[in-house]
């Protein structure tokens, strides 16, 4: 559920006090902030004054700190609700200082150095130091900071074994101190300090602002990788045997890597590629036997290495994912049996786990190191070995602590043969036994005796497991269960890279429809208890029929009864006060309405009436358009059904069961469409539900499944399924009528539609981009992640990059092509970060804005059962639906124009960079190519534009005033759904459009090719040297690419010439300059060009043949070709070959990608391409 977090900045001076009242204002509003439950504050430090700001406050209001920079730790260090956060996301100086002293060392020879910001991630460090030629290693991902929590908690990593860790290459920290003092800390200053901050934990002695770490030389990486071998227990067995053996041996010849049952990867700086060879022989043999991937490597640095082996994809950091583990001695891996015994334990450790990773980071070869605090269990380990678990986002609290307990236990098979040994802090077990020996082992003493001294006051302590009772470092308070703290951690994210992972729309709509598909196929049920629907159960049963059962917890009976039993004892003679709906009548007639009345009031809507024969009247209308769809319905019954169960509302029990006994045999009353105005509730709508139940009043129903369902009446339904009719008691006709159920399930199906068309915004965007041969680097994570960074647009440009990976349509400019003339794409394509993203973050609070609204009590009165009162409020009042779905409209119409604009880029020749005229397919005169779909597109955006406008501005009085202010949500969301039929036209046009100018694409790049080749040809008999004839040669053909754009209108009868007039005098300058020898015999320039002009009219027709014979751009095409070959493949629309040869309409084509978006099945297709 999405928190608020607010971010401001304390200054020193009102902090001082110069401006009492300032300060008074600001200390009122951060308490009242803090004091409402799990709320957080943020300072973003730019300098020491505003760490000293925050301390100073701490110290004065009690108020709870807690240090936050990239937000990854996952003991949960960097998270606490209701506390102040000091965030130093903010600090991002990076500095090569070729020969640094630590300030007052003057003894100490200088060395080369780097002086990192706190809030400097991996990302930004590696390519810093591939620009100085020097290199920082460190960890593999890339948004943990190494000025932060990484190396103030040791720090491992791939080069760790040769040069130690990342704390062993600390050479200076500027720290605020908890007393407000500005220190630095270094081998000659404050000695203590730099000792506890090199590997004691972050978060514990102050705040660093910076940290100097050593540069080292930036040498030549060796690397292999083996994988895809198949996972038999035989070959997992044969390959740890090998890796158990050697691992000693290759750590002491300064390999370092990681190790998984089916992969591995070690690299190696101080050896030759011959010896890396040698050293891994007897891995690679084996390899060889199994059918393994063998890669082996030579990497010009670490980071080159990073970045295609290690990270090639942006890390979703942030994922929900917990760890435990250890570290192994070296003296586990001496014998025959005692490596017996670590594969055995390793075995027991992994088995039912998402990942395992034997670490062989550790800084074995390098050694000891006195001065740092880090657990001296490193020094003699080969091992860090890990498991990891994943959860969902709706995996309950409980599953959660069963998740860790499980981690910790597995941990044990090491923890029994490892004794002594420790665990790293920060990827550790949130459950680990005697943690303060296991993280720091020797050094803890020490390390709480610098904390006392540098926080007295205690200001920087954190939490600990409640069951761990001891004093020390992770103490003094227990602020909540590990669990709490750790939720928090993962998604109550405040630094920027987090919270984007966090709360990013992609991953949260993969999940719910890996939901939705769960609860189709029966691999999971459903169950409704008032607090806990999800978007994908309303979904799957109002959509998809999913049937859902009422929960078994007593609790949820009880709470029903007990409100159902107030409601009597309130309608009883002499009953003490009145309760609305009870013991009055309703609305403004409050004296006359009777509680059986109710119902018959409500259903004055308009519905179809069946007429028969055929009276020679053609309607103008739908008769179907008079009614509320059936899923709409089902939606709004299942959402009555939870809120009833909440115990608000003063229902009987059975009254739940029939309304349920309804849902589940598909007996769906069938409402007219429009009657309300959503302000006392959906009454019309949810009046028809209510009677559904009754014998008083009859209502169309639809009863059945599939095939097998027809239209009927209510009391017919219910009677062949033996359902009994009810005779609503006091306040029961009401307590359904009043209630937002409708327009929230139109709501809910509408958002979850529109997600899924905000994803294939994205995914259109790229595949334009590549269909363009438009521009990666508007995605750039500089131009997002750093420079303007709102969530939306950064999960935009990361989606972007993913989709992009791999295409070699797309391409970033090269300065010296020239037919890249745009410096820049056209914002349609390149501000597709910031026009969709915003949108982003729209849907994604409007998700919470629904799921709020799904679990809530929605009638009134309603019942407060604790404190024994009835209250008369206005729950039923829509607007929080009304808004969000007017909202969500104005973002399709937005997409809307996204799609417009694209569509008459790719098919304009005056801007779709080469492609044809209307992407004609055929010789341009002969062919209109996509003209009328590039209308039609014009006419659906139109369209979608008037129903961007607003709903809500149009309410009127009702009912003699009393509903006087009315939400209208029910009718916002029918019109946003209106807004959803229309976008799925406007991308069925745009998706067939892309497809087919992606093969036009492709087919010109197979034709580019053979131009070269035929270029250079054309110059071969007349006297050039050999490089002039290479730049003769480049150089037509860049000119000749250029024409070729210039000329895509003509026919390839005569484009060819045209393509090559003034290249003729390209040509003769060339010669005039650099054809030394060259004599006008030799080169007849009227000749060359009639005769390559023909060879290349010849050539394009052919491979344009051939290519629609049976070509594909799917080898050129990054991620997004999922979509591609569905539609191609799947769908079964072919590229349109224009002519006389396509046999079937382009309308009947983009009708079947229509029908994908509509009933879904477009959707999985989509997912895959964001599949990371
Ligand atoms: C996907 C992923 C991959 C990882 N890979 C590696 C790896 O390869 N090697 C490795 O060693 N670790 C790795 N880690 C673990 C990582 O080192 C820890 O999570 C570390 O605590 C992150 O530090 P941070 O400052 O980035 O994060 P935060 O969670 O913001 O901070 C972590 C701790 O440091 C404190 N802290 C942060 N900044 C400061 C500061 N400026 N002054 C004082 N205290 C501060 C915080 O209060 C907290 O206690 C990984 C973690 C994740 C999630």
């Amino acid at each position: 559920m999405y928190r608020s977090v607010l971010v401001f900045r304390v200054t020193t001076k009102e902090v001082n006090g110069k401006d009492a009242q300032l300060l008074d204002r600001l200390v009122f509003s951060i308490l009242t902030t803090l004091s409402r439950p799990r709320r957080s504050l943020v300072v973003n430090v730019r300098g020491p004054a505003d760490v000293q700001a925050a301390f100073a406050f701490a110290e004065q209001t009690g108020v709870r700190v807690i240090i936050k920079n990239s937000g990854h730790d996952s003991l949960g260090r960097s998270s606490g609700p209701n506390t102040l956060a000091i965030r130093t996301t903010t600090l991002k100086n990076l500095t090569y200082i070729p020969e640094f002293v630590p300030e007052g060392c003057n003894h100490v020879a200088p060395r080369p150095a780097a002086a990192v910001g706190a809030g400097v991630i991996f990302q930004e460090s590696y390519p810093f130091a591939e620009a100085h030629n020097i290199s920082l290693p460190g960890g593999a991902c890339p948004t943990v900071s190494p000025g932060g929590g990484y190396t103030l908690g040791g720090g491992h990593g791939m080069m760790v074994n040769n040069y130690g860790l990342g704390a062993d290459r600390a050479l200076q920290f500027k720290i605020v101190t908890p007393t407000g003092e500005f220190l630095t800390a270094n081998e000659c200053q404050n000695t203590d300090l730099w000792f506890a901050l090199r590997g004691g934990g972050g978060g514990t002695f102050g705040v660093v602002l910076e940290t100097v770490q050593l540069a080292l030389p930036r040498n030549p990486v060796q690397m292999i990788q083996i994988q895809d071998f198949d996972n038999t227990d035989e070959n997992t067995r044969a390959y740890m045997k090998i890796v158990l053996e050697h691992t000693k041996e290759w750590a002491l010849q300064g390999w370092g890597g990681f190790v998984q049952l089916n992969e591995f990867q070690y690299i190696n700086a101080i050896i030759s590629p011959e010896e890396a060879i040698e050293a891994m022989k007897p891995l690679t043999d084996w390899a060889q036997t199994v059918d393994a991937t063998i890669i082996q490597k030579t990497h010009d640095s670490y980071v080159t290495y990073w970045q295609e082996f290690l990270f090639p994809v942006d890390n979703p950091t942030g994922l929900p994912f917990a760890v435990a583990s250890r570290l192994i001695p070296a003296d586990n891996f001496e014998t025959d049996e005692k490596r017996e015994e670590l594969l055995n334990a390793t075995l027991e450790a992994a088995a039912g786990h998402d990942a395992w990773f034997g670490f062989a980071t550790t800084p074995f070869k390098y050694g000891a190191n006195k001065n740092t605090s880090a657990t001296p269990a490193w020094r003699n380990a080969l091992w860090h070995a890990i498991v990891e678990d994943f959860w969902n986002f709706d995996t309950t609290s409980g599953q959660q602590q069963q998740i860790l307990q499980n981690l910790s236990s597995s941990i044990d098979a090491y923890r029994k043969i490892t004794p002594g040994s420790g665990a790293y802090l920060n990827e550790a077990d949130i459950n680990e036994p005697n943690f303060s020996e296991s993280f720091w082992g020797s050094n803890y003493d020490r390390l709480v005796s610098i904390k006392d001294k540098y926080d007295p006051n205690h200001l920087l302590d954190c939490w600990r497991p409640r069951n761990a009772n001891q004093a020390g470092l992770m103490e003094k308070e227990s602020w909540g269960t590990p669990l709490e703290l750790l939720w928090e951690n993962i998604c109550h994210c405040d630094s920027d890279i987090v919270r984007l992972h966090c709360r990013a729309m992609c991953p949260d709509i993969q999940k719910e429809w890996n939901e939705i598909s769960s609860l189709r196929s029966g691999a999971k049920t459903t169950s409704i208890d008032g607090f806990t629907l999800s978007m994908p159960a309303l979904i799957a049963v109002a959509r998809y029929c999913i049937p859902t059962a009422i929960s078994e917890d007593a609790g949820v009976k009880e709470r029903v009864e007990a409100s159902a039993d107030f409601v009597v004892r309130m309608s009883e003679p002499g009953a003490k006060g009145s309760m609305y709906g009870v013991n009055t009548g309703v609305g403004a007639s409050d004296r006359t309405a009777l509680q059986r009345v109710i119902l018959k009031n409500l259903t004055s809507g308009i519905l179809p009436i069946e007429t028969a024969g055929n009276d020679n009247y053609l309607s103008s209308h739908h008769d179907s358009s008079l009614l509320l769809p059936e899923s709409w319905s089902r939606g709004a019954m299942l959402l009555r059904l939870n809120t009833l169960l909440r115990g608000h509302s003063g229902c009987r029990w059975i009254v739940i069961e029939r309304l349920h006994a309804l849902l589940a045999n598909n007996i769906i009353p069938s409402p007219p469409l429009r009657q309300s105005i959503s302000a006392s509730g959906d009454l019309a709508p949810l009046g028809y539900i209510a009677s559904a139940l009754t014998d008083e009043v009859v209502v169309p129903v639809w009863s059945g499944k599939g095939t097998d369902r027809k239209r009927t009446t209510s009391i017919e339904a219910r009677k062949a399924h033996g359902i009994e009719s009810i005779i609503y008691g006091p306040k029961e006709a009401l307590a359904i009528v009043n209630g937002t159920g409708p327009s929230c399930a139109v709501g809910a199906l509408a958002l979850h539609d529109a997600n899924i068309l905000a994803l294939t915004a994205q995914l259109t965007t790229a595949m334009a981009i590549e269909a363009l041969n438009g521009s990666p680097e508007t995605y750039d994570p500089f131009i997002h992640d750093i420079a303007r960074p709102h969530p939306g647009q950064i999960e935009v440009a990361v989606n972007g990059r993913h989709l992009l990976k791999g295409s070699t349509f797309a391409r970033m400019h090269d300065e010296s092509d020239p037919a890249q003339k745009l410096r820049q794409d056209r914002y349609g394509l390149r501000t597709a970060p910031q026009w969709i993203g915003p949108h982003l973050e729209e849907l994604t609070s409007a998700r919470a804005t629904i799921e709020i609204e799904m679990n809530s009590t929605t009638d009134n009165p309603i019942i407060d059962l604790e404190n024994e009162r009835n209250l008369g409020g206005g729950n039923f009042q829509g607007t929080s639906i009304a808004l969000v779905m007017e909202k969500v409209r104005i973002g399709l119409q937005h997409l809307g124009k996204l799609v417009h604009a694209q569509f008459v880029e790719l098919t304009s020749p005056h801007m779709n960079r080469g492609l044809p005229p209307d992407l004609a397919a055929w010789e341009p005169s002969l062919d209109f190519g996509v003209k009328t779909m590039d209308v039609a597109t014009a006419a659906y955006l139109s369209e979608l534009s008037f129903l961007g406008n607003t709903v809500t501005n149009h309410v009127q009085n009702a009912e003699q005033h009393n509903q006087a202010v009315n939400s209208l949500a029910l009718i916002s969301a029918r019109y946003t759904f209106h807004a959803i039929q229309v976008l799925y036209m406007l991308y069925s046009n745009l998706i067939w459009a892309l497809c087919q100018a992606l093969d036009l694409r492709a087919m010109i790049s197979i034709f580019f090719k053979r131009l070269e080749s035929e270029i250079k040809a054309s110059f071969v008999n007349i006297g050039l040297s050999e490089s002039a004839h290479a730049a003769l040669t480049k150089h037509i053909y860049d000119q000749a690419r250029v024409r070729f754009g210039e000329t895509s209108q003509m026919d390839s009868s005569t484009r060819f010439t045209e393509l090559l007039r003034p290249l003729v005098t390209d040509v003769l300058d060339f010669l005039a300059k650099e054809g030394e020898g060259v004599s006008s015999t030799k080169f007849d320039a009227l000749e060359w060009r009639t005769t390559l002009a023909s060879q290349l009219g010849k050539i394009y027709r052919e491979v344009r043949s051939q290519y629609y014979e049976n070509g594909s751009a799917e080898g050129m095409m990054g991620n997004t070709v999922h979509l591609y070959r569905y539609v191609r493949k799947d769908l079964g629309v072919p590229i349109r070959k224009g002519g006389d040869i396509d046999t079937e309409g382009v309308d009947v084509q983009l009708s079947r990608i229509y029908r994908a978006f509509e009933r879904g099945g477009i959707i999985e297709p989509v997912l895959k391409c964001f599949k990371q």
